[in-house]
């Protein structure tokens, strides 16, 4: 059990499709904290970085491509165990195949088009947080109503 930050990119499809308040509110209602948030451009520079390990993919610069295609927004959440917190709301990579009740199950018909990005473990979100977010753009308020979220032993 640990507070931890992991980013979250709602894709381009989803800025498009008019999702960016309903996918908020989403983490929001589960009790995530906001502890950053700002639309930005993506380049193809910073997603080769981001997707290193979709290289060798056919669909790499396709899926670069993709989320070009329009500025997308990122979010830093915080909670305890956020990271598998995020993971277990946004569903497995093919929004076909996620489960309804997930967001990309509820949201996503398709395997790249997908809604979120969501880090997957403790390194890369510490990476993926500093690659979108300028530290002095990552704000640590206390929200008021931490006693309603969590029992004093959890955080
Ligand atoms: P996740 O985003 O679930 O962590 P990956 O890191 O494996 O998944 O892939 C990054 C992104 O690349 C996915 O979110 C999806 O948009 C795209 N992608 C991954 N695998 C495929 C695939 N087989 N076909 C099309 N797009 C894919």
């Amino acid at each position: 059990m640990a507070l931890e930050k992991t980013l979250v990119l709602l894709k381009p499809g989803t800025v498009q499709r008019a999702l960016v308040g309903e996918v908020i509110n989403r983490f929001e209602r589960k009790g995530l904290r906001i502890a950053g948030l700002k639309m930005m451009q993506l380049t193809d520079a910073i997603l080769s970085e981001h997707y290193a390990h979709l290289a060798d993919k056919p669909f790499f610069q396709r899926v670069k491509d993709s989320m070009m295609a329009c500025p997308v927004v990122a979010l830093c959440l915080e909670g305890v165990d956020a990271i598998e917190v995020v993971r277990t709301l946004a569903g497995p990579t093919n929004g076909r195949k996620a489960p309804a009740g997930t967001i990309r199950g509820d949201y996503s018909m398709s395997f790249q088009e997908n809604i979120v990005h969501a880090s997957d473990g403790p390194e890369t979100a510490r990476a993926e947080v500093a690659r979108f977010f300028r530290p002095e753009e990552i704000y640590d308020w206390t929200p008021n109503n931490r006693l309603s979220t969590y029992a004093n032993d959890e955080f």
